[in-house]
């Protein structure tokens, strides 16, 4: 908040934000739901990066984890199902100095958004995309999502799933102009956060895949991984991301990875879901982005841009 100076004056900035400046209203997830984990690093993030709280905007669509911008002291978006991305770009094409998060989940993005998804990945434009996967439709009570696994018993499937599990991560590979895809798990806080983070720093569109525990209608999917970190496969690189040795010791199964290896990134992410990375899958900080391609007229006043609106109409009617 404020520093010792070299005369031994004090430098007191002007504005210093707290925790508590980025919370929002009362989180009403479950009890060990890990949404709570996801909530806590992203403010964490943003006092640790100091971000203005009125430059921030976090956008959502229907779902459990699409309560987050509730939860945020922040500006907030709460949309319509699958629709959150389509409204984080018109926010970002307009506003582009505003900071944009997206909390979305398996169902959300990877099913009635997918169009969405696909697109927003081609567009580039510069926001942290956080999806919530735990494997099921969780607000509407357990119904097979496209990431729910082989056999698993929901409402909509008692006897057991009968398709294999989507693969969104080499789904998003497989999208031109794609620059940022990573995985995370919400019960390291240490990983998941330097993933996000990472995502944030990013200047582009950044998905992070969150495996995210739902210990009310999918208690199991996750467990084997937490009870067997050797499951779970953490990529290591100097331009991955970086956790502590302590942190990293964890997981016994490591494999080093350069992020910029598009071949490589692709078969570790379709080697799912027999090996689980978690890390940088891929990085393309040069990919171009949509909002600066498009910015023309983004700083012109109310009465310049009628005059132009009117030529273009002036200009058909020739
Ligand atoms: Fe979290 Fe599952 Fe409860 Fe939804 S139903 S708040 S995902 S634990
Ligand atoms: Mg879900």
């Amino acid at each position: 908040m404020f520093g010792l100076k070299a005369d031994w004056s004090l430098d007191i900035k002007k504005r210093y934000f707290a925790l508590g400046d980025y919370a929002g209203g009362e989180a009403r997830w479950c009890p060990g739901c890990g949404d709570h984990t996801v909530l806590t690093a992203i403010q964490r993030i943003c006092r640790d990066k100091q971000l203005p709280p009125e430059k921030t905007v976090c956008v959502s669509g229907i779902g459990c984890s699409s309560r987050l911008p509730h939860y945020m002291g922040t500006y907030g978006f709460h949309g319509l199902h699958g629709r959150a991305l389509p409204v984080a770009c018109g926010i970002k094409s307009r506003r582009p100095e505003l900071d944009i998060w997206v909390a979305t989940g398996d169902g959300d993005c990877y099913s009635i958004g997918a169009g969405h998804w696909i697109h927003a990945v081609r567009y580039n434009m510069d926001m942290t995309v956080l999806v919530f996967d735990n494997n099921v439709y969780a607000l509407t009570k357990k119904q097979t999502s496209p990431t729910s696994g082989l056999g698993l018993k929901t409402n909509t499937h008692p006897e057991g799933a009968i398709l294999a599990a989507h693969n969104p991560l080499t789904t998003t590979l497989g999208i031109s102009n794609v620059s940022f895809v990573a995985q995370t798990i919400d019960w390291n806080p240490a990983h998941l956060y330097e993933t996000i983070k990472a995502a944030h720093e990013h200047k582009g569109f950044s998905l992070v895949s969150i495996l995210q525990r739902c210990p009310v209608y999918s208690p199991d999917v996750f467990q084997c991984l937490q009870d067997d970190p050797s499951q779970v496969l953490l990529l290591t690189d100097e331009k991955g991301i970086t956790i502590e040795k302590n942190v990293a010791r964890l997981f016994p199964n490591q494999q080093e990875h350069d992020p910029s290896n598009m071949s490589k990134a692709y078969d570790i992410a379709a080697a799912q879901p027999d090996s689980i990375p978690i890390g940088l899958l891929y990085h393309n900080p040069e990919a171009p982005r949509y909002e600066q391609l498009s910015s023309v007229g983004n700083d012109m006043g109310m009465e310049e841009k009628l005059t132009a609106f009117n030529k273009a109409l002036d200009d058909l009617a020739i």
